[in-house]
């Protein structure tokens, strides 16, 4: 009902950055390849995305926004192998029922659903164009939770995370090419050619993806490539090492270290490198069900994980005789 809604809502949107993140890995489910991402106010206004998806058939797009309607995962052994980004069937429900939301969708074979709710209540119910993917609007986010509202901060910082959100997206997908518009300005663009290096030139600019060398290496469980950038190019924080486990962006503490200790004394105190690494391995091996926010995984053989990426990094190094 529309009372467990609006608590789920309070976990899993927090902010326009948590709705953005929602419904670009929608997008990203439903094998989209071209999204766009369009901003008014960091999205506490609005927020438009648009994609190239397979849609959702008229007689499903009712049922999605019911809560725990998911089209991914059906036995209880899928929720081990988890491959898609969403299994929850929370996010669309939730989003719905603390904003305006507007759906228009097609699967392309026939005329496609469009929707408008209001606080998750159906204002508006009627068969629209068939252009196949899907296009979502959401205003007003929070206008009927004053107090969640209050708590969101400057325009400046949500949108902060927001373009933090939308960058790990596009890292974790280059095969998707992604564009992020904040009130008629565009703010990324990736052209979806599955290159890392021109996600990263598109998010830390030409100068540092140059500077960067890729990586590959592999082992029976582990599959890792990636770009991990010269030494002279150092962060003062952690965040610029990026990792994906199976297309989805994590943390992992142990990671980082491995990569850290990786560059070896090659990194100035404080100081942290720019890499981006993409794990594929077993989805048996990895239980992303570990958090809403989905960022933090548990891994077995975690240990070898870190042995190999430590010693790729090394490795790499010696090869440039650094
Ligand atoms: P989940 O992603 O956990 O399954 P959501 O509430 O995010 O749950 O979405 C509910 C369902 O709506 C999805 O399982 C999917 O079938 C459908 N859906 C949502 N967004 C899209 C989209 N952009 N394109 C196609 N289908 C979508
Ligand atoms: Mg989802």
């Amino acid at each position: 009902d529309e009372l467990s809604n609006k608590i789920a809502a309070g976990e899993v949107v927090e902010r326009p950055a948590s709705v953005v993140k929602e419904l670009v890995e929608n997008a990203i489910d439903a094998n989209s390849t071209v999204i766009e991402i369009e901003l008014e106010e960091a999205g506490l206004s609005k927020i438009r995305i648009l994609d190239n998806g397979d849609g959702i058939a008229p007689e499903d797009c009712l049922t999605a926004f019911r809560r725990h309607a998911t089209s991914k995962i059906k036995t209880e052994n899928d929720l081990f192998r988890i491959r898609t980004l969403g299994f929850r069937g929370e996010a669309l429900p939730s989003i719905a029922s603390v904003s305006m939301l507007e759906i228009k969708t097609s699967t392309g074979d026939e005329a496609g659903t469009h929707l408008k709710l209001r606080g998750g209540e159906i204002t508006h119910h009627e068969p629209s164009s068939s252009r196949k993917g899907t296009e979502i609007i959401v205003e007003n986010l929070f206008f009927n939770t004053p107090a969640r509202l209050k708590y969101m901060k400057t325009i400046n910082t949500e949108l902060g995370n927001v373009t933090d959100v939308v960058n790990r997206l596009a890292m974790a997908n280059p095969h998707v090419s992604i564009r992020l518009i904040h009130q008629g300005r565009q703010l990324l663009y990736t052209n979806g050619s599955g290159d890392a290096r021109q996600v990263l030139a598109a998010i830390y600019g030409m100068a540092v993806a140059k500077k960067m060398i890729p990586l590959k290496v592999e082992s029976l469980d582990y599959d890792i490539t990636g770009y991990i950038a010269l030494p002279e190019v150092t962060r003062a924080s952690r965040s610029y090492m990026s990792t994906t486990i199976n297309g989805r962006f994590i943390k992992n503490y142990g990671l980082l270290k491995a990569i850290q200790q990786g560059y070896h004394t090659l990194l100035p105190i404080g100081r942290f490198p720019v890499v981006f690494l993409a794990i594929n391995m077993d989805p048996l091996l990895v239980d992303v069900n570990v958090h809403p926010a989905k960022l933090e995984v548990r891994l077995s053989k975690e240990a070898e994980l870190y042995e190999l990426v430590e010693e790729a990094i090394k490795a790499a190094f010696k090869k440039q005789q650094l």
